[in-house]
């Protein structure tokens, strides 16, 4: 307890979650119908449960990690 969670709707539906691998962000219905354009291999649009695979909901904490990175290469 105690930790501040990111403000995100999560209305079943209209979810938003990043694809594992490249960390793109849509919404889960985005997902279903389209997939993921960098990860086609995936075929999240051919089987819905793929995309539950696939996405996760939880990436606020990785796009924390990757602005800071950003941040360090340019200041460094
Ligand atoms: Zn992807």
């Amino acid at each position: 307890m105690g930790s501040a969670a990111a403000q995100i709707p999560t209305s079943f539906g209209h979810e938003l979650r990043a694809c594992r691998r490249c960390r793109l962000v849509k919404t889960y219905d985005q997902f279903r119908e389209s997939g993921c354009e960098n990860c086609p291999f995936f075929n999240m649009d051919a089987d819905h449960e793929r995309v539950v695979d696939c996405t996760t909901p939880n990436f606020t904490g990785d796009s924390k990690l990757r602005i800071h990175i950003y941040i360090s290469t340019v200041r460094g």
